[in-house]
């Protein structure tokens, strides 16, 4: 028998993350202290909270690290611009 459906792999992956941890890769870097995190086996998505806790990524906290990559983003370019100019 061929565990050729991708159900089944999926079934599968999560057994196996559920056995041995997830096998989290950085997906989106936000802030120095907040990413997102991809499992490269079964594709769960999480990301770590302000408070330092490992959340699942939802459309809300998704849309919450949009924001804060934004702000950080533009207040890296404000550091940098004042650096040039002292
Ligand atoms: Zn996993």
């Amino acid at each position: 028998m061929k565990p050729n459906s991708s159900a089944q792999n999926f079934s599968l992956s999560s057994v196996y993350c559920s056995t041995f941890g997830h096998n989290y890769l950085i997906s989106n870097k936000i802030t120095n202290y907040i990413n997102e995190y991809k499992c490269k086996t079964c594709g769960r998505e999480v990301t770590n909270s302000a408070s330092g806790n490992i959340e699942l990524l939802t459309f809300k906290t998704r849309k919450l690290n949009a924001c804060l990559s934004d702000f950080f983003k533009k207040k890296l370019q404000h550091n940098t611009a004042q650096l040039i100019e002292s």
